[in-house]
């Protein structure tokens, strides 16, 4: 039950600003849940601060996914190349 937003935000591989999916931390439902727990889901909570929200740049994520399509319909077109 993951929440997302879209930030912009400096990318390395891209060398700019570009739109990023965030995964924020839903400190909401971790504040019930360890009042639910008696305290005991605070370990997780504390693992989720610690780990972050990780960031996602869209046009890394668009980039690679062309990269994946295009080498997969070169492995089909050899396939059927070999197949002559
Ligand atoms: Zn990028």
């Amino acid at each position: 039950m993951a929440v997302y937003e879209t930030r912009l935000i400096a990318c390395p591989m891209c060398q700019a600003v570009t739109p990023h999916e965030v995964r924020k931390t839903n400190h909401g439902l971790h504040l019930v849940l360890t009042l639910m727990t008696f305290g005991l889901w605070l370990s997780i909570w504390l693992i989720a601060i610690v780990l972050g929200n990780p960031k996602q740049c869209q046009q890394c994520v668009a980039r690679l996914h062309q990269q994946a399509m295009q080498a997969q319909l070169g492995q089909q077109l050899g396939r059927l190349d070999g197949r002559r």
